[in-house]
Order: structure tokens, then sequence, then C-alpha cells
């Protein structure tokens, strides 16, 4: 038995994040755009904004959105009334709007109470558009949320129904600017989505297949885009594979790869995609042994011939972009190891396919180099 939902509808196409201001008048009047201070200057994202009437801006989102950053921009919700908010960044900018759109209906005062603190989030929210500028997160598609509670040291995912934008507009060009290392951390963010809902113990049919058309699209045209990322197909085909890897992933959920990016981002500072992608070859083999072949007829999809042939190209992959292969790459010691296992217990870590066990993780760190 096996269900498939997904609340949000879906525009894509290059241009279509000009027409944002039609888009959101139909949800309402008063607005607010949810960014970062760098993408708020970024010409080609100013000129979206400014096209866009009756707004407020909330440019004070962190990569790793925190908690203040969250509690902060539902104060201005409520104050200013907003009516429908439109978050254009990456999935920091997406996640912090999520989160403040829920909150600004409650009388709550900071998202913490739902963070670490164990309240849940009912069905009332500001109805937000999400806009990506990476391909990557696929959080224009995902019920989650993923916050980092600086002072109580805690980064990690909330999930709620609530949190679905009402609509996600993907606009491949907008990530034509991002630079090389953030467009293949964000490709391989989206491989680990991809894989993870392909391997999580919840997957199913509808997932399965997202996740291989994920996989293909992201091996076909990832080096291409590296190489000229103006390549307009290549673009189109990541931004088509975050998405769908987003769809892949959002209810049969992540696992170990994603349990072990909290304390690889919380301890060592790693943006999302890198960490996601620190453990993945090692947590490819660790799994292959338990998946009666799917993970053979993933690499085979994707056009290699073999498993180990797959994992071969996500390390040259992630070589030529100059992301860390080792633990030594990552600024990590030997002896911060044992804590990094420590942390990597998330309730995640339950639907991955082979029970993983604090001897699984100290060898895929000894492969790393600890
Ligand atoms: P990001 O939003 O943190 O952005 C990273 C950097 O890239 C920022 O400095 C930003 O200004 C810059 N940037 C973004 N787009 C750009 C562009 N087009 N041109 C130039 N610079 C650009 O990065 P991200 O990887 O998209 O998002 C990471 C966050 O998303 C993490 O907090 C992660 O935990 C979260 N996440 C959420 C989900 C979900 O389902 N909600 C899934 C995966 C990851």
């Amino acid at each position: 038995m096996w269900k498939f939902n997904l609340p949000t509808e879906i525009i894509f196409g290059n241009g279509e994040a000009a027409k944002l201001e039609e888009t959101a008048s139909a949800l309402g009047c008063r607005k607010a755009i949810v960014t970062d201070h760098f993408l708020a200057g970024l010409p080609a994202i100013k000129s979206i904004i400014d096209k866009i009437e009756n707004k407020v801006i909330f440019s004070e989102v962190q990569p790793n959105p925190t908690v203040a950053n969250v509690d902060s921009l539902a104060k201005l919700l409520k104050e200013e009334k907003v009516e429908v908010i439109i978050a254009i960044g990456g999935g920091s900018s997406i996640d912090c709007a999520k989160a403040a759109s829920c909150l600004a209906m409650t009388q709550e005062k900071s998202i913490r109470a739902f963070h670490s603190e164990g309240k849940k989030f009912g069905s009332e929210r500001i109805p937000l558009i999400a806009v990506p500028t990476t391909a990557g997160t696929g959080s224009e598609v995902t019920p989650f949320s993923v916050l980092d509670d600086t002072e109580k040291n805690i980064k990690g995912p909330i999930a709620a129904d609530a949190f679905y934008p009402a609509i996600a507009v993907i606009d491949p060009e907008l990530a034509y600017s991002a630079p090389l290392k953030v467009t293949a951390a964000t490709a391989l963010d989206a491989l680990s989505h991809a894989i993870e809902g392909y391997w999580s113990k919840n997957h199913q049919p509808i997932c399965d297949m997202l996740a291989m058309e994920a996989g293909k699209n992201i091996f076909r045209h990832l080096e291409n885009v590296l190489e000229n990322p103006e390549n307009k197909e290549g673009r189109n085909a990541l931004s088509y594979a975050a998405l769908i890897a987003g769809m892949a992933f959002q209810l049969p959920k992540n696992a170990i790869m994603h349990a072990c990016s909290f304390p690889l981002s919380n301890r060592f500072h790693m943006p999302h995609g890198v960490a996601c992608a620190f453990t993945m070859e090692e947590s490819i083999k660790l799994n292959a042994p338990y998946m009666d072949g799917r993970m053979e007829a993933f690499a085979s999809c994707c056009g290699f011939d073999s498993l180990d042939g797959m994992i071969a190209e996500i390390t040259r992959l992630k070589k030529s972009a100059g992301l860390p292969c080792r633990i030594q790459d990552a600024g990590i010691k030997p002896e911060d190891v044992e804590l990094l296992i420590n942390e990597s217990f998330h309730p995640l870590m339950n639907n991955n396919p082979k029970e993983v066990t604090k001897d699984d993780l100290w060898n895929i760190y000894t492969a790393l180099g600890a």
C-alpha cells in the first residue's frame, strides 16, 4: 500500500519569475518578499522584486536559517498584515518563509516551541509562493523547514503539512548566477534526495520513478553546467531534477546521508549540499547489499555499467568542483569523529534500509580518512 500527494501547484519555465506580481495578487494584496542580503542586491533578482507591488521586503535570511530569522520574519508578517509571501532564494530563504508563514498564525513568539519543544502546527498559514534560485533543495515542493537553533546548537527539520508552498515557480534562469561551488553542492544535494527517497524504508513506486529520473538528469548535465554556467539545456535539466528529487523524498523522507549531514553542518559549517554529499559514496556502499539489486538498477538507469562506476563518478564530480572528499579537506580531525558519530543518530537514520550502527559510521569515517 502506498500514497502519493503533492498539494503545491508547479509553474516551470524560463521567464516565469517576471510574472510574480500577477501570480501573487491572485492570493492576496499585501505581500512580503523573503530573501537574503546578497540576492536582494543582485540585479536579476532586484528587477523581479521591483515589479512586485504593495510589498514589504525581509532580506535578513542567513544560510542555514536560524530560529531568530524566523521569529523576526513572523513578527514582521503580523505587523504588516501580510496576505501572501514570496520567498525568492535558495532553500534557506524558502525554509525561513515556510516556518514564519505558520508561526505568524499562532500566539507563539518563537519557532523554538515547534522546533525543539514539541508543539505541532495545524493547517493555518499565510500562503507562500516559493521561487528557488538554486537547483538543489527541492524545498519548493516539500513540507519541511530545516532550521538552526544557534543557542541550543540544534540544526534539524520541522515537518508540517501547512509548509507545502501554495505555488512553486521554478525559473531555471534564476540559477545561472549561482557560483560553481553552489551549483555543484546543490546538485549533489538533489542527488542525495533522489538516492535517499529511493532507498528509504518508505520508498514507493512514484517516488522511485522520480528519483531515477532526477539522478539521470544530474549525472547527464552537471558537468556541462559546471563548464558552461549558462548552458540552457543543462540548467533546465538541473532545476527539473532538483524539483522532482524534492518530490521523490518528500513522502519517503531522507535517511543516513541527511542524518550525518546535521553535525557536519553544525560543527564544521559545511553547506548543506556539501554535507550530504560528504558521506554519499560510503553510504551507497553500505546500503546497496541490503537493497536486492535496486541500487544497481538506479545506477543503470543513470547510464552506468556498474554501481562502482556511479560511485567513482560521484567522487570525480566532487573533486572537479573542489568539494571535500576526505575529513582532512573539511578541517575535521580524527579526534572529532566520535562526536560526529554520536550526533548523527537523528530519527531520519531509522528510514535507512540497513540498520546503522556506530561501527558502520566508524567504517564510513575511516574510509574518509579518520
Ligand atoms: P542557500 O539558500 O543557503 O544559499 C547559499 C548561498 O548561495 C547564499 O549565500 C545565497 O545568497 C547564494 N545564492 C543562492 N542562489 C544564488 C544565485 N542564483 N546566484 C548567486 N548566489 C546565489 O543554499 P541552498 O543550498 O539552496 O539551501 C540550503 C538550505 O536548505 C539549508 O538550510 C538546508 O538545510 C535546507 N534544505 C531544505 C530542504 C527542505 O526540504 N526544506 C531540503 C534540503 C535542504
